[in-house]
């Protein structure tokens, strides 16, 4: 083969290659086959900045407690300047509400004075269920166990990255909680199971729960309604919350 003779035995391939291509398209099932377009998705104006979805609950829009309740019966923490603070010894306070699977928005703020050091510096907690923790802690250069720390599982799950903001900014966790699911009997059909964004940071990836927290000891499912109150821990640490709201699943 001359030098010249290749090119142009490759020039008299290409009507055979595109035949062959244009062949293999036609055998394809038309592309419309595999279109869905039922359900239509419902429409849903997201909130942004500070606004809640136009499809979700609202349980505090920075005025009042009306949708929460203390051990005593109303909830005592303190509300000004569009939040809610903990109230240390009123103890922890419940939505009247109960919820199962839902996806959840909470903003939260540990004070700006540093005080205490590891678990006692702005703890709090928000409690799925009023059983399944999502550690509220100023773990801004504040060391505490892995598994204690803000955006931990208490106990449970360390977080993938430590996204806290410094005391005293805002700070945001977005929650996607599936309730665990209880057979007849009360035995456990399907654990709980949670996706947790720290100021947008994935922090925790849909990981299991592993029962209740607890303090002391190992976690251990017992059998629950299908829906119950979203709680925010009293750790008589001064942590504010806001804009908190819920979509249910
Ligand atoms: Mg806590």
């Amino acid at each position: 083969m001359t030098r010249s003779a290749l090119p142009l035995a490759l020039v008299f391939m290409i009507p055979a290659l595109l035949a062959a291509l244009a062949q293999e398209r036609e055998e394809l099932p038309p592309p419309e086959e595999t279109e869905v377009w039922e359900p239509e998705p419902a429409v849903v104006h997201p909130g942004g900045h500070g606004k809640a979805p136009s499809d979700a609950i609202v349980l505090f829009d920075g005025t009042d407690l009306s949708k929460w309740t203390g051990r005593n019966g109303a909830a005592e923490w303190t509300v000004a300047h569009g939040a809610m603070t903990v109230k240390p010894g009123t103890g922890s306070i419940s939505t009247v509400d109960g919820f199962g699977d839902v996806q959840l928005h909470v903003e939260w703020r540990t004070p700006t004075e540093i005080v205490g050091e590891s678990q006692g510096r702005g703890n709090s907690g928000i409690f799925l269920m009023e059983r399944y923790e999502v550690q509220v802690l100023d773990s801004y250069d504040n060391r505490s166990y892995s598994n204690g720390q803000a955006a931990s599982i208490y106990k449970q799950h360390i977080p993938l990255v430590n996204a806290s903001r410094a005391p005293g900014e805002w700070q945001t966790y977005d929650i996607v909680f599936m309730a665990p699911r209880f057979a007849n009997d009360g035995s456990l059909k399907r654990p709980a199971t949670m996706t947790v964004l720290h100021n947008g940071v994935l922090v925790q990836n849909h990981v299991e729960i592993e029962g209740p927290t607890v303090f002391r000891g190992k976690p251990r499912y017992e059998a629950h309604a299908p829906k119950a109150p979203l709680q925010l821990q009293d750790h008589r640490n001064y942590v504010s919350y806001r804009n908190i709201w819920v979509r249910e699943l």
